[in-house]
């Protein structure tokens, strides 16, 4: 037998302080067991509060998951389109939409909003979700099924469709105490929305749509900050994080689980490069330009960042060779990127020169795509799997803006230091800034208090929702 499939002891350490349910069919998901043995454990302990609403949720899932009777009565409801009688179960789609980082950061946050209002989240697989995630509930599906009857309406779903909840609320077409209730609303959470569909994080809309069996969300947005500042999940919230800056650090660990030819990737990977360096340093680069480089500003500002950082040695140009004491560090260098220009200059540096204090300094990076292609299926899972490896890493660099780093920051619990936002092509200085926690960033907030009717700062109002570090309008847990 493959050592791989043979039965594991599930201890505390595999199941991740109890986050991970046991029950699973270990050989089909290798990852869910199998990570804790490449992750460091977690500084952060999810809370048995925690724990409990997740036993809970998987059993509602399993109750009402796809082809149950309540889930088949639910979609003979949506089908006759009649105004809800309630039902036993009430859902919430995602709608697989935009870059990899994106995805997973959403799927998150309706999975965090789906434990605060008792939905059951169902997945839209797209073309390449169920190439790349396990399922993360035992005996149960997360995916929505083929047959599901309004799958090929989710293309026109948009802020201008009838049933979107801001176009609605827009054109008065809701009203709750009229006593008619939609069978289904379109939440349009993407970055380009307006203030009406912003209203989805007031109280007042929220006891609306708490009425309303389906929900189907598209969003790019990581957007469980904004979800800490609405009051009636106040409660809920503390009780599920009391360490506020573990929401998608304990929730991604519990759903994002790389498939077998994922985690082959990784794993792989991982044995061949990073597994017997003393210090493993992740640096992702993710340069948001129009044209490709590599650029010597962004170059510029990877060394002056790690250099002043001391996250990398520095090298003497003077010497050309130091003795070998033969107990010199290691430290290996994961570098991801579209390109190859900067692996390129890192690994130069540190094979021209030797380092002043004698460590090894091996650079590695696993690919470079050169562009996005998201349609592609090895494209997506090499993407994944990068990701992963950046968060097995001790110490973390990522670029700003990037949902592809924030992912890696959260899934490894890292505070990265994150290198600014080059303007005009010139080295930002400071080049990096030290994250204040490693929660992603919610890009797209709305400014707008609900009570008052008016806009305000959202990022002021508590202390542990605050605006970003990378993005002076975002906001993000701290
Ligand atoms: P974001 O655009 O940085 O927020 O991250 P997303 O993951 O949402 O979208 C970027 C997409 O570009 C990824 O999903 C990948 O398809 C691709 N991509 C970007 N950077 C890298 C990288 O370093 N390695 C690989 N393999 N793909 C990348």
């Amino acid at each position: 037998v493959n050592d791989s499939l043979r039965p594991v002891e599930l201890s505390e350490d595999n199941l991740l302080g109890g986050l991970l349910a046991s029950g699973f069919d270990i050989g089909a998901c290798l990852s869910r067991y199998q990570s804790s043995l490449y992750r460091k454990a977690s500084p952060y302990k999810p809370f048995p509060y925690l724990l409990s609403r997740l036993r809970a949720y998987e059993d509602l899932h399993k109750r009402c998951g796809p082809h149950t009777n309540s889930y088949n009565h639910a979609v003979k409801q949506l089908q006759s389109g009649r105004t809800a009688s309630p039902t036993d179960c009430n859902y919430i789609v995602w709608i697989s939409f935009s870059g990899l980082g994106n995805r997973i950061l959403t799927l998150a946050s309706a999975f965090l909003y789906a434990l605060l209002t008792n939905r059951v989240l169902l997945v839209d697989p797209g073309t390449d979700m169920t190439d790349l995630f396990c399922e993360p509930f035992p005996n149960t599906s997360w995916f929505l099924p083929m047959d599901f009857p309004l799958k090929n309406q989710f293309k026109d779903f948009d802020k201008k469709s009838p049933h979107c909840h801001g176009y609605m609320l827009k054109n008065n077409l809701l009203n709750a105490s009229s006593g008619t209730i939609p069978t289904y609303l379109y939440l349009h959470l993407v970055h380009d929305y307006d203030d009406h569909d912003k209203l989805f994080f007031c109280e007042e809309e929220q006891t609306l749509l708490a009425k309303v069996p389906w929900l189907f969300l598209r969003t790019d947005n990581y957007f469980v900050p904004s979800v800490f500042l609405i009051p009636s999940f106040e409660q809920e919230l503390s009780r599920l994080f009391p360490e506020k800056i573990t929401p998608f650090h304990h929730l991604g660990r519990y759903l994002f689980h790389p498939t077998n030819e994922v985690w082959g990737l990784i794993t792989r990977y991982y044995n061949a490069y990073l597994a017997k360096a003393d210090e493993r340093i992740g640096i992702q680069l993710r340069i948001f330009e129009t044209s490709k480089g590599p650029f010597q500003h962004v170059k510029d500002q990877i060394l002056n960042c790690v250099l002043k950082e001391k996250l990398l040695p520095e090298v003497s140009k003077q010497d050309s060779f130091f003795p070998s004491s033969g107990s010199q560090k290691s430290k290996a260098v994961l570098m991801t990127s579209l390109t190859s220009g900067y692996y390129e200059m890192l690994r130069e540096m540190y094979w021209e020169y030797p380092t002043v204090a004698g460590e090894v300094v091996a650079i590695y990076q696993p690919s470079h795509e050169e562009f996005q292609q998201s349609e592609k299926k090895m494209h997506n899972r090499k993407a994944w799997a990068e990701i992963c490896l950046l968060s097995l890493t001790d110490t973390l660099v990522t670029s700003a803006w990037s949902t592809f780093g924030y992912v890696a920051q959260g899934l490894g619990g890292l505070k990265p230091w994150i290198l600014y936002k080059a303007e005009n092509k010139t080295a930002p200085d400071p080049p990096c800034v030290r994250a204040m926690s490693m929660e992603p960033c919610f890009h797209a907030p709305p400014f707008w208090d609900c009570k008052a009717k008016k806009g305000i700062d959202t990022g002021i109002l508590v202390p542990h929702v605050r605006h970003c570090e990378d993005m002076n309008w975002g906001l993000k847990l701290v």
